[in-house]
């Protein structure tokens, strides 16, 4: 069931909104904005309807709070005014509510307004999925891999915590689409990329498309020597997919992984570690491919063979 939240200090106006719209839709009632916020902070709410009138803060004052979090500021907002409230009316819509329903209420029209903008909030959330997921292999795309990356790292510089970047390219895959045809070599990036992400489940991993046949990975927690060890795990898992490359290169396809593991700074941006990360990944292919080349803080290396 979706779930709405309904901030509403007026115990008659709150059991009529959970009468018309319990049927359907999970309900949370809230009673001050304070309250209010905290709920839809935590909760993942399909719609919030917020009263304009409420004790210490006020609706459009939560309205605009709701708008800066980020946890919130997508979720449609309905506002609840008196009837004939012209003026709130204008104020709620101009300050970024979807829209407004008046007391006393019509069951059928605060039933519709309701689905109509779920149903709507539904299909911008797919939308929006869709434009950043890359439709080959199903993994995040480059977008989306550009945001991510960002905002995980201004996190990691504020909370400390070893940041781990890995950069994945398949080996010699030129020769495989010479031999075998650009078709065949999209199913091989489809089955690599499903291979690696099986081993990026935690709910702190993250796992993109980078471009052709490169990925990226960006992993949170464990130190270099960790996250190495587990790296050539996925490097062998590949490996042990035992799809037959060109003969003239390689009995199986195979990738070369560049990584590096360090305690995000300030002073430094993700861009300056990824291309650390590149590097890595170039003298893996140097050393002769299918391996995977470490870095940690200081760049001290970690190869493997
Ligand atoms: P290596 O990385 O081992 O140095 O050799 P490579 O041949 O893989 O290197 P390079 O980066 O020069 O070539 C990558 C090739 O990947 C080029 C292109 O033919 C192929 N490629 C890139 N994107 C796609 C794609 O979406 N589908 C297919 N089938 N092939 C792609
Ligand atoms: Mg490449
Ligand atoms: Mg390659």
């Amino acid at each position: 069931m979706e779930k709405i939240l309904i901030i509403d200090d007026s115990p008659l106006q709150t059991a009529q909104l959970n009468d018309i719209l319990s049927d359907e839709y999970e309900i949370t009632i809230e009673q001050t904005a304070e309250d209010g916020f905290d709920r839809a902070r935590a909760g993942n709410y399909s719609l919030i309807l917020l009263d304009v009138v409420l004790p210490a803060m006020d609706g459009f004052t939560l309205l605009k709070i709701l708008q800066e979090e980020n946890n919130t500021k997508t979720v449609p907002v309905i506002m609840i005014t008196a009837l004939s409230d012209i003026e709130h009316e204008q104020r709620g819509l101009t300050l970024g509510a979807v829209d407004y329903i008046s007391k006393p209420f019509s069951p059928l029209i605060v039933k519709a307004r309701v689905d109509t903008h779920i149903k709507l909030y539904n299909y911008r959330r797919q939308v929006e999925l869709q434009s950043k997921t890359d439709q080959m292999t199903g993994i995040a795309n480059r977008r989306r891999h550009d945001e991510y990356s960002i905002d995980k790292w201004n996190d990691a510089v504020r909370l400390r915590i070893p940041f781990s970047i890995c950069m994945f390219d398949i080996d010699h895959f030129k020769a495989f689409n010479d031999t075998f045809g650009h078709p065949a070599g999209d199913k091989v990036i489809a089955s690599v990329a499903k291979a690696i992400a099986s081993y990026l489940n935690r709910s702190t991993d993250f796992f993109a498309r980078y471009g052709g046949e490169e990925f990226v990975a960006i992993l949170l927690g464990d130190d270099s020597e960790k996250v190495f060890e587990y790296i050539k795990r996925i490097r062998q898992a590949v490996e042990d997919l035992h799809i037959p490359h060109d003969p003239s290169v390689s009995e199986w396809v195979t990738v070369s992984i560049g990584g590096i593991t360090m305690i995000p700074k300030a002073d430094k941006s993700y861009e300056f570690y990824l291309k650390m990360a590149d590097a890595m990944l170039y003298d893996a292919k140097k050393m002769g491919r299918n391996r995977v080349v470490w870095a940690d803080e200081n760049i001290k290396q970690l190869y493997e063979k």
